[in-house]
């Protein structure tokens, strides 16, 4: 039996052909529905292990998966006596193999292999960076074509671990939401399929095993769940994931509470969520949004449209199970992560460093007792332990002579 997907809003289940909203027109994140009401592990050495809770039928070999582990030193700093940490990046005395360096990767795998089940098309992704490499990564191994929309001052980041094959990366003046305008222009090309971002089932329930992998390993839900957030996808999965794990029934009852960071001066969720309100209202959650996005060092958390207001979306993950949210400037984040990388040996990616920071205030501020159960989710780190055993290479933007007029038109690249 396959999987379902359904609307959050009318509540109609259906079959999934690929589908990134519902077909009656509804505002709201569909959600798969798995015939395994119970997780059985597969024999797989990454992200696999979980398809059972992934919306694929085939299942393609990849080392590239969440690892949990234990943290002591780090928590003995933190003053924490159950703190686990979510690690999805490249670290071999950890058993970690995820060669582009992120959680990103989770999303790519099931993204690319539901793509190829449901249609085909080529692929396109609107990136800050690390969705863009992660991206880029899987299209070579998976043969799908990805046409990937990243600005400028992300480029640097679109590398792969092997010349990479399938891709095409157009770089655009401003940040990541002007790559995402010029990508909904390509998508209305025929043949260019969008990735979906939140909507597509396929990257939350691949974020999503992060959580699975950590409440297998502790043998439970953890009382509480730390992260960085841009779009504050990953908790919304996290959230999806543990719904799941409640149905199980061997894993406990209870949702985690959710410590969710982004990093100052640009706190959009954070601005609104405090407020109590469900909507982001630009002038007062992300007043002078240009400037603030330049002044942040970890931009990839930088995302002006993310998905919470929608139902089914961040505001709802937040009220379900309890949330905090935290703004950390670039001083903390960088200080935290620095503590991370000499007691656990792995340098986190700044929004990694922003959770440990957030951590930190949550244990301060008594949001999270010493005894808690808590899950820190790393979402990237390792670059200088893959620059070790990869000659990375940077992925070639196409020049302008060889941008298709088709795609010229739409999107004044
Ligand atoms: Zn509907």
């Amino acid at each position: 039996m396959n999987h379902l997907l359904r609307c959050p809003v009318c509540g109609e289940t259906f079959p999934d052909h690929g589908e990134l909203a519902c077909p009656d027109g509804h505002h709201g994140l569909l959600r798969a529905i798995y015939p395994e009401k119970q997780l059985t592990i597969r024999d797989e050495p990454g992200i696999f292990r979980y398809a059972d809770w992934l919306p694929v039928q085939q299942v393609p070999r990849t080392q590239s998966g969440p690892v949990t582990f234990r943290s002591l030193e780090f928590a003995k700093e933190v003053g924490l006596s159950n703190l686990w940490i979510g690690f999805t990046g490249y670290a071999p005395h950890r058993s970690a193999f995820v060669p582009t360096c992120s959680f990103k990767e989770l999303e790519a795998w099931p993204t690319v292999q539901r793509q190829k089940e449901t249609g085909g098309g080529t692929l396109v992704v609107a990136s800050a960076g690390n969705t863009g490499r992660a991206f880029a990564e899987v299209a070579g191994t998976m043969n799908q074509q990805v046409l990937l929309v990243v600005p400028k001052r992300g480029l640097e980041r679109i590398w792969t671990s092997a010349p990479a094959e399938n891709v095409t990366l157009i770089a655009v003046d401003g940040d990541y939401s002007d790559a995402i305008a010029v990508a909904d222009r390509i998508c209305e090309l025929p043949g260019y399929i969008p990735e979906g971002g939140a909507k597509n089932v396929a990257r939350r329930d691949g974020m999503g095993t992060v959580f699975l992998d950590a409440a297998v390993t502790i043998g439970s839900i953890p009382d509480h769940y730390v992260q960085g957030v841009g779009s504050g996808t990953g908790a919304i999965a996290a959230w999806e994931a543990a719904l799941r794990l409640i149905a199980d029934g061997r894993f406990g009852e209870r949702l985690p509470r959710l410590h969710l960071a982004q990093n100052l001066p640009f706190i959009p969720l954070v601005s609104a969520w405090q407020a109590r309100r469900r909507e982001i209202i630009p002038e007062i959650d992300m007043p002078h949004a240009e400037e603030a996005i330049r002044a942040v060092n970890a931009d990839v958390l930088t995302n002006r449209k993310p998905p919470y207001t929608v139902p089914g979306g961040l505001f709802d993950a937040l009220s379900a199970c309890g949330g905090q949210m935290y703004g950390i400037t670039n001083a903390a984040a960088e200080s935290a992560g620095l503590l991370f990388e000499k007691t656990e040996g792995i340098d986190p990616d700044p929004a990694a460093a922003v959770a440990c920071a957030a951590l930190l205030a949550a244990v301060d501020r008594g949001e999270i007792g010493e005894d808690a159960c808590v899950l820190l989710n790393i979402t990237g780190g390792g670059y200088k332990a893959v620059l070790e055993k990869y000659q990375v290479v940077p992925v070639e933007t196409i020049r302008p002579g060889e941008v298709p007029a088709c795609i010229l038109e739409k999107s004044h690249v």
